[in-house]
Order: C-alpha cells, then structure tokens, then sequence
C-alpha cells in the first residue's frame, strides 16, 4: 500500500468545480492584485481566528518581518525564537533588522519558559512564539514573561490554522500573529501567500501600508515599504478552502487520535504530548524514535512517506555558525529522533491503520 505524506491533487479533485468557477470570474474580471476579493478572505481569516484584523501578505515569511517591523522595536535588538522550528522563524528576524537569541523548546516542541526566560537580557525586545507543529504555545506563561519584562509577542501560527487556547484562536493572543498559505500548509494557496492577524488597529495599518511601498494612495509614500501582497487569484482559492478547514483540521485530529491510540503500547515510540486545554490542528504528527532513520528507511521499504522536522536545530545551521552555542539540547537531541508520520484529509482509516502496524513491526 501507498501511503502519501501530503497529497494537493487529492484535495484539488474534491473542490475542483469551486475552483474552476473563481478561476474563470478572476480572469473575467482581469484584476489580479488586491481588491474585493483580497478585502473579503482577510475579512473572514480575522473571523476564524477570531481577530479583528487581518492584512493579507506575500508569504508567511514576509508576515513575520512585516509584523516584527510593525512593532517599533529599537533597531538591532534581540528577538528570542524557539530553536526548533522552521528557518524562516529566525530568518525573518534577522531580516526585519533584529538579532536572534534562541531559546530551547520542551516536551510540546514549543518554546520552554524557563529557558525562554533565561535567554531574556538588556537589549531583548520580543519574543517570537511558535505554534510548532500545530499545537499552540504555552501562550499564558509567555505572555507573563513578557509582561514581567516589557517585551512585544509574535505568534508564528504558520502550522496552526485554527489552533486555539481554552477556545481562543492563536493570532491574537500577542500582539500580531503571522500566518502561512504556501500550499502545504493546513490552509494553503495554489502559489504563496500569507497574512497578518491582530487586534490592534496601529499595528494593522502600519502592515499594511509596509507590505505596499509605504503607500497611502497611488502615487504618495510616507515611508518605503515593500512590495508583499496577497493576490487575488490565492485570496479566492483561499476563501474556497476556508470554507473546507474546519472539516479537514476534524479529520487531522481524528487521525491525530488514531495514531495515540495505536501507537500507544510501541516500546521505543514516543508520541507527542498535547498541553491541557488546547486545539491541536496536527499540520504535522511527529513521534521519535531513537531508530529513527532505520524506521524511516523500513516505512519507505513498506510504501509509507514520512518527513522530518527539522534534521538539523537551528542553531546548528551552518547560517548561525557565528553565534555562540545557546544551550538548547533538547531541539538539538531531539533533532536526531523526530520522525513525522502522514497525516492529512487525504489519507483514508485503512492507511492510518497501516501505518500503525507498519511501526508495530519495525520501531
Ligand atoms: C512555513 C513556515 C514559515 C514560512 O512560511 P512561508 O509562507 O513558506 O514563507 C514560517 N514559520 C513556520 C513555522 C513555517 O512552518
């Protein structure tokens, strides 16, 4: 058996009539960047997370560098990031003009907060929180600490679409939350694109103009800014999608609990751990093993794709070379044992259960 470890056709082939038809009325229209359509997906993305703002952007990257950049941080100070996660999460930092200071991530793979603290100093100035894997943050302790020291929060919700905190959505928790639609994400574009989410009005506005030149109208600036925006054509596959999330996020917890339960007596897997009160959307499950390359190699012997995320912990990267090591052993060591299983409405009861056994046999 088969078992794919995303699968965008599949997904494509169930919404294709919907898509063709906002294909068609986008081309009649021959409008392809802003207007209606890009103003009614922010509108209802800010409904779903449940903030009042929403600025669409280029890409989930620009999202944080937009956001970070929407602060009014004091130029070159530090930003503390998880030292699990994707590289965009530290890249945008450093490009937003801030410096990076890793803290190491606990058992939920989200920043640990006694680290996090410790890796507080003089000159930091936010912290950058992220939803890793689709489970949110331990968002009350990192906004203590942040309270505690006068530091700004950014959620990084690129993998947690519809994430939430005892009913709250992630996105506005902090000051601004940054989104993700590249096309394997939980909600993803046909191309990039990205988005912006807070409560507050300043920091909103000042996204907005940021990702378009500085501009408020046509031809007049009142600061540079970029070009980072969100296209018509993504905004109307997004806002056909969205309407599909709420089920497909169902189905990833569905498998998600599928997965505990039939991993839960394998000796030498360890699944992951879910904080008390939270929605985890499982954009990815990933479990380690201290075999984990053999068992990746057995899987793909037995049809079943897996992932991993991520091989090398950022500050390993030969990017971050020039920093001093952090300190951070659990993102490192567990680098070496991540392994992340298929999960996503594409995959039918039958391959979940394959899967199960296929890790039955070879952990
Ligand atoms: C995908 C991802 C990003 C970057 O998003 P892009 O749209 O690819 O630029 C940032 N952070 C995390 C955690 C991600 O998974």
């Amino acid at each position: 058996m088969d078992v794919k470890f995303l699968d965008l056709r599949s997904q494509y082939l169930t919404i294709a009539p919907q898509i063709e038809q906002v294909w068609r009325e986008v081309q009649e229209q021959s409008s392809y960047v802003g207007g209606k359509p890009v103003a009614d997906f922010e509108e209802s993305f800010a409904a779903f997370q449940g903030a009042q703002y929403c600025v669409g952007v280029g890409n989930g990257t620009d999202a944080i560098e937009i956001a970070l950049a929407s602060l009014g941080l004091p130029v070159g100070s530090e930003v503390v990031v998880p030292a699990n996660s994707f590289v965009a999460s530290s890249e945008a930092v450093t490009n937003a003009g801030f410096r990076v200071v890793f803290a190491d991530v606990d058992e939920s793979y989200t920043l640990d907060l006694q680290d996090l603290e410790s890796k507080i100093g003089p000159d930091t100035s936010a912290i950058l929180a992220v939803h890793l894997y689709g489970q949110p943050a331990d968002m009350d302790g990192i906004l203590r600490i942040a309270g505690d020291h006068d530091l700004r929060v950014v959620e990084d919700c690129a993998q947690a679409h519809g994430a939430e905190i005892e009913g709250r959505r992630v996105g506005s928790l902090g000051d601004a939350g940054t989104f993700s639609f590249y096309p394997g994400k939980n909600l993803g574009a046909y191309g990039d694109g990205g988005a912006i989410t807070t409560n507050d009005e300043a920091i909103a506005s000042h996204a907005r103009r940021l990702s378009n030149h500085g501009r408020i109208s046509k031809y007049d600036h009142i600061f540079e800014g970029r070009n980072s925006r969100l296209d018509t054509l993504q905004a109307r596959v997004l806002s056909v999608k969205l309407d599909h999330l709420e089920d497909w996020l169902e189905r990833r917890r569905q498998i998600a609990a599928a997965y505990f339960r039939g991993l839960a007596g394998i000796e030498g897997v360890i699944s992951p751990t879910v904080r008390d009160e939270v929605r985890h959307v499982f954009h990815l499950f990933a479990i380690r093993s201290n075999k984990r390359d053999e068992l990746q190699q057995q899987l793909r012997a037995c049809g079943i794709a897996t992932g991993i995320h991520y091989p090398i912990a950022l500050p390993e990267l030969e990017a971050y070379r020039h920093m001093a090591d952090p300190d951070t052993p659990n993102a490192v060591n567990w680098s070496g044992q991540l392994l992340s299983l298929p999960i996503g409405e594409h995959l039918k009861d039958e391959e979940v259960d394959y899967v199960i056994d296929s890790i039955a046999k070879h952990a």
